[in-house]
């Protein structure tokens, strides 16, 4: 289950972010996945889960949104949206694996509360 290393990238970059915004907890964070690392959304927020206990990701509610995978053709420039990992321009036929996006692993929000204020 290769969700799980995914969901500790995110973690890193969620734990960083949340630091820079002087979060003591993190309520919810929004993703964006590149359909390229062909995830399972269950499975990574199940993945998440488990690795945010003890941070303060922990109870975090994970949103992802798959980002298609789109090609550009070396021959004619179309640009394409991949479908079944077919790379194969639908002007001329040739493969091409020029990605233009589909490799996103992004965090896009977070939100959370901030450990300086405890009264707001
Ligand atoms: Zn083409």
């Amino acid at each position: 289950m290769h969700e799980v290393g995914i969901a500790e990238m995110l973690s890193e970059i969620a734990i960083e972010e949340a630091k820079r915004h002087n979060f003591s907890k993190v309520s919810s964070l929004k993703v964006q996945i590149g359909e390229m690392a062909a995830v399972v959304p269950e499975a990574l927020i199940f993945a998440f889960s488990i690795v945010s206990k003890g941070t303060i990701l922990e109870g975090a509610q994970l949103s992802i949104e798959i980002v298609p995978i789109v090609a550009r053709c070396d021959r004619c420039e179309e640009l394409f949206e991949v479908e079944n990992f077919s790379f194969k321009c639908p002007e001329c036929g040739k493969v091409s694996d020029h990605c233009i996006s589909g490799k996103e692993l992004l965090l896009i929000s977070i939100e959370g509360e901030k450990g300086e204020h405890p009264h707001v």
